[in-house]
């Protein structure tokens, strides 16, 4: 039996602490849970949306009006070197039962809080362990189990998910993943480990800590070569505040709340950066983070 809550604040549901009510708000253990709070918000004509960790999103200040599904069905399997995992396990969680198996392919993403799903929606990614390339999740993704939007299940390979930088077909598709299954190589524990600690120590020194200051990561794209975060301190606003929200002074192409911001602050200060650029460089920065809800 689902637990339907009325007009929950999505604040802490995501990293960036930012957020108003959902009219209605349910956290889901199991696939069952998860298609049958699907078809609970198809049956009552309610628009619904499927929150990760919330990680890659601003959530408006006036909420969602909806049905927000929290994702948290978790269970996995080891099959040999094959691991398959439903959607609303973390990344963080299977790059340790990876580790101690001796599974590498995960570990380049380590440091990054995402879910399964959210992974996909967005085709996570980082350099590589030798920093020689981008690493993506797409590169492991052997196929995956998604819902379509009629309701039927269908096992997909990596292909169908066209995956680009940032993107995939889950932006432009009502389509769930509901598990995902991922090809990793025998690899010593001790070199897996290393990797770990060397991308931990690398957020550490280059980004805002998750820990310490909420963001969503990453707000704009990359334009072809340019880092957007050189940009924005190209044109003076590393540092640069609208109410509660900053653009990072450890990276410029992160905002962070710096206590009690407001989505609005965020849009306002995404809106600033997106002018100026445009007038000091004439480059059109488009954000990565999703926009969810009403603001
Ligand atoms: C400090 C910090 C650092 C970051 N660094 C990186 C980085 O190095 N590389 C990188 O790629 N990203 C990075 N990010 C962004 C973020 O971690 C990723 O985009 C992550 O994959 C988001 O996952 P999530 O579970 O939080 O998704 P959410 O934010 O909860 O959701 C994002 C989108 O995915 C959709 N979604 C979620 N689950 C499913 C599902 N099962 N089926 C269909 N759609 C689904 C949601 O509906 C939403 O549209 C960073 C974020 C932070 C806060």
């Amino acid at each position: 039996m689902m637990n339907i809550q009325n007009n929950v604040v999505l604040a802490p549901y995501t990293t960036f602490g930012i957020g108003g009510p959902a009219d209605f708000f349910v956290v889901v253990a199991t696939l069952d849970e998860l298609k049958e709070a699907i078809a609970y918000a198809k049956t009552n004509a309610l628009s619904y949306f499927l929150l990760g960790t919330g990680a890659n999103i601003l959530v408006g200040d006036k909420g969602f009006r909806g049905l927000v599904i929290k994702n948290e069905t978790k269970a996995y399997r080891f099959d040999g070197n094959i691991l398959t995992a439903q959607s609303g396990a973390t990344v963080a969680d299977l790059i340790q039962l990876s580790k101690e198996r001796g599974l590498s392919g995960l570990e380049d993403f380590a440091g990054i809080v995402s879910t399964v799903g959210g992974a996909l929606w967005q085709n996570l990614h980082f350099l590589s362990s030798d920093r020689s390339k981008t690493a993506f999740i797409a590169d492991i993704l052997q196929s995956a189990t998604v819902l379509h939007e009629n309701g039927e299940s269908e096992e997909v390979d990596a292909s169908y998910f066209q995956f680009g930088y940032d993107k995939s077909i889950l932006h432009a598709s009502k389509d769930v993943v509901l598990s995902a299954t991922f090809k990793l190589v025998l690899k010593d524990v001790e070199e897996i480990q290393k990797t770990i600690d060397e991308n931990i120590l690398w957020r550490k020194e280059k980004h805002p800590l998750h820990a310490e200051q909420c963001s969503a990561g990453s707000i704009f794209k990359k334009i072809e070569e340019f880092g957007a975060g050189r940009l924005i301190e190209k044109v003076g606003l590393k540092g640069k505040q609208i109410g509660g929200a900053q653009v990072s002074t450890v990276h410029a192409n992160f905002i962070v709340n710096t206590g009690g911001a407001t989505a609005k602050d965020v849009r306002d200060l995404i809106t600033l950066i997106q002018a100026i650029v445009k007038k000091d460089l004439q480059l059109d920065l488009q954000p990565e983070i999703s926009f969810v809800g009403e603001f």
